[in-house]
């Protein structure tokens, strides 16, 4: 950022992140002049996106204190798998104000209208996680459009996941987190960011091949996916469980079976997660999911730190998710607060 010509949305950014409290310290740090600082400081108030508050005095009078105003506005979030998902209202720091389950009966539609029962407020933007692999779906952000003239933004499933993981981990910038479900996938943190790949497909670790993976649904042969998916491994119980929760609540029963298909496929699954913990060297490896139970992590752990490079695994950690289900709902708030709260998005919206 050029010093001399701070915008608003980089003095919000400053308040909101780096925690700048005082227009004295705003001008230090921009080098901007008293008076400009306060017209853009007042800009933001305006905005609602900033509030005063009175300062601590220190002998003398007090300075007064900005502060990011996170009451200042909603984002609607929602995480939908094929038939089912979670919507919820968030405040503008990501804080989920209110949730409720949706079934998917007509599609994105439903959604929308659980946002307007659910009382959605002020609405500044909009992130949604679907299914399979990223892309943005022009039906689904025009829709939403018509009802919420705002920005929308999507992404996959598991991208929006490894953003909520991250975002309880703001010690990590290397976060490798893998989904263990019907599908096997995984969201890649690298430097801070989220990493899409040149055309969304970054993460596909499920459609890695395996040394005696079968035919994939994907057309390729020997995905890890027939091997440790969720239907692989439901056929491997012979149907004694008709889901994957069936199946994660045997094994939590102690069914020595059912524990024994989940650190099967925790191995399996960890022979993929191995050559990307050697290509990416993340600091922790989330584990989330249907499967994703201490059988499953403790076989990916078993063959991580068996076939991963020493360097790459001496400080790696590996762990379930800290946020279960609403991983996918916290993720779609930090990506669309990212989005709406970025400088450029600021400036443009004053
Ligand atoms: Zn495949």
């Amino acid at each position: 950022m050029s010093r001399s010509a701070a915008t608003s949305g980089e003095i919000l950014r400053l308040i909101r992140e780096d925690e700048v409290q005082t227009r004295a310290d705003l001008a230090r740090l921009t080098g901007l002049s008293r008076p400009v600082i306060g017209q853009r400081v007042t800009e933001l108030i305006d905005a609602g996106l900033v509030v005063e508050l009175p300062g601590v005095s220190s002998g003398g009078r007090p300075a007064a204190r900005l502060e990011f105003n996170g009451a200042g506005g909603r984002v609607l979030v929602a995480s939908l798998g094929h038939t089912h998902g979670h919507l919820a209202v968030c405040d503008l720091s990501g804080t989920i104000l209110r949730q409720e389950p949706v079934r998917i009966g007509a599609g994105i539609e439903s959604a929308i209208e659980g946002w307007q029962r659910m009382g959605p407020g002020a609405v500044r933007g909009v992130g949604i996680a679907l299914p399979g692999p990223a892309h943005e779906d022009e039906r689904v952000v025009k829709a939403v459009r018509e009802v919420f003239p705002v920005p929308v933004h999507i992404d996959n499933d598991v991208n929006v996941m490894a953003l909520g993981e991250h975002r309880v981990r703001n010690d990590v910038s290397d976060l490798l987190f893998v989904k263990a479900s019907t599908g096997i996938g995984a969201g890649v943190i690298s430097g801070g960011r989220l990493q899409r790949g040149a055309y969304g497909g970054a993460g596909e670790i499920g459609h890695i091949p395996v040394s005696d993976g079968l035919l994939c649904g994907c057309g390729t042969v020997g995905c890890v996916e027939t091997v440790a998916g969720g239907a692989a491994l439901l056929a491997q119980l012979g149907g004694r469980a008709k889901d994957l929760p069936e199946l994660a609540a045997l094994a939590r029963a102690g069914d020595l079976e059912a524990v024994a298909v989940l650190r099967e496929a925790g191995r399996r699954i960890g022979e993929v997660v191995a050559a990307a913990v050697n290509i990416l060297n993340p600091a922790v490896v989330v584990l989330g999911g249907d499967l994703s139970g201490k059988n499953l992590i403790a076989g990916v752990r078993e063959s991580v730190y068996q076939r991963a490079a020493a360097m790459a695994t001496r400080r790696l950690r590996i762990e379930p998710s800290v946020l279960g289900d609403d991983a996918g709902l916290l993720g779609c708030a930090t990506m669309i607060l990212d989005h709406i709260l970025a400088p450029a998005a600021v400036d443009a919206a004053l």
